[in-house]
């Protein structure tokens, strides 16, 4: 008898079927031992944005995975090899129907919904160890509920993460309230999106030069975030602006309301995109997209439950169960390839619950070391942009500079 009619298998809620809990439970039914419950919800995927992911994910030696300029160094600081080797073991053996989508997504750039899209029709396709999928929208309480002893509840549900703040026991009387995590507002930004119709090349000097008469606001293009179609080039740009800007503002608008609005940061917008146009002859086509957020740099203090299950006897449905936050749940920047960065933590998870022979608090506990390390290296190169980006912001203004530089 194959062993999967032999033994009842272990029931995996995941929560939230944006990229990371596709990509995971895309790996976990892979497996043919989890019976596995997605749980999502939109009705239909429309994120458009563009995004690229990084080559690391498809690495297949400790050099290529640490080929990054700013980020190798930092992985090499902080994992060991033998952890670095398990990865790539481990990559080694995703199933060939999802290895191809991962290969074709970091070569070029393409929109969110279509990276959704694939990895949710590839969960639909498989002949074998079909995924239920529940058209819901799961509270905490919900959550809690469907919970049977020896269950596991991956929680992927984005930055405003359901389960963050109930992983842990509250202090006192307070449950949640943000006690589970740590947080660094880094600035509010404006995040502005074109299609160009030239190729455009964008680098530091460029940044320099074109905000040359941009003194309030720098309007800084993201270079990974510069793409090419054949000559259809996509810009994303984002401008610093101040937190009652930011109160004053919708949370998405075109160009036009930004002109009628807020002058002063369209007129450095405008002006940028006029010495590109000027430079390589191109148009804008169609309508600049421009959203305003916070750009914030978190993590959840702990990412499993393990705390509840330190806490022994207890009715909580999380002492019984196992509980992990996965991508933006658990880890979040703003400058860090996000995607790259959960999709990652999603096979490091996969790879721990296949081994079943392992003890909870072993598989809660490497969870957390793997988690603390991504973060440490995801703090160091946020960062390390933030305060390059500080310093660009004061090139022209000696003192300014100096009292931002701390040498020594
Ligand atoms: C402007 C912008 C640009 C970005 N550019 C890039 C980029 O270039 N590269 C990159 O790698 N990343 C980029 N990111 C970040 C990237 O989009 C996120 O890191 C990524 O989407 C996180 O994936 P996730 O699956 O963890 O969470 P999400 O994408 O947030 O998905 C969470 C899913 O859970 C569902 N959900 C939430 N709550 C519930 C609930 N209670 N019940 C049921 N379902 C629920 C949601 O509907 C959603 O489908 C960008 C983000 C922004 C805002």
């Amino acid at each position: 008898m194959p062993a999967e009619t032999t033994h009842a298998k272990r029931r995996v809620h995941v929560v939230g079927a944006g990229p990371v809990g596709l990509m995971l439970t895309a790996l976990l039914q892979a497996t043919g031992t989890f019976s596995i419950r997605l749980y999502e919800k939109r009705h239909e995927y429309t994120r458009t944005r563009m995004v690229k992911l990084d080559s690391y994910l498809v690495a297949d030696s400790v050099e290529s995975y640490c080929i990054d300029h700013i980020d190798g160094e930092n992985i090499e600081a902080v994992f060991d090899r033998t952890e670095l080797g398990e990865g790539l073991v481990f990559r080694r053996s995703i199933p060939p129907d999802l290895k191809t989508h991962l290969r074709s997504w970091t070569l070029g750039f393409c929109p969110v919904n279509a990276i959704e899209r694939s990895l949710s029709d590839l969960i639909d396709v498989r002949a074998s160890n079909s995924v239920e999928r529940i058209a819901a929208a799961v509270t905490a309480e919900k959550a809690m509920a469907m919970l049977k002893p020896e269950d596991i509840l991956i929680d992927c549900t984005g930055s405003n993460s359901l389960l963050r703040d109930h992983v842990v026991p509250p202090v006192g009387e307070v449950v949640g309230g943000g006690a589970n995590t740590f947080k660094i507002r880094l600035e509010y930004a404006l995040v502005v999106t074109f299609l160009y119709s030239q190729t455009y090349i964008c680098d530091e000097y460029c940044k320099y030069y074109k905000n040359a008469e941009n003194n309030r606001y720098k309007f800084i293009p993201a270079v990974h975030r510069t793409y090419y179609d054949q000559s259809v080039s996509h810009v994303t740009g984002i401008v610093k602006i101040s937190a009652e800007e930011f109160e004053a503002m919708p949370p998405r608008f075109d160009g036009q309301w930004l002109r009628d609005n807020f002058p002063g940061a369209a007129q450095s917008m405008d002006r940028f995109i006029q010495k590109i146009k000027h430079e390589t002859g191109g148009e804008i086509l169609g309508e600049l997209e421009i959203i305003r957020i916070p750009l914030d740099l978190y993590r959840a203090r702990n990412a499993t439950s393990r705390k509840w299950c330190e806490v022994g006897l207890t009715e909580h449905p999380f002492a019984g169960s196992s509980v992990f936050l996965a991508g933006d749940s658990a880890i979040g920047s703003p400058y860090f390839q996000s995607i790259s960065l959960g999709f990652e933590c999603a096979m490091f998870l996969a790879g721990l619950l296949r081994q079943s022979d392992q003890p909870p608090r072993e598989t809660f506990n490497r969870y957390e070391n793997y988690i603390h390390k991504q973060w440490l290296r995801v703090y160091m190169r946020s960062k390390m942009i933030k305060h390059n980006k500080d310093l660009f912001e004061s090139l022209d203004n000696t003192f300014a500079l100096l009292e931002k530089l701390h040498i020594y």
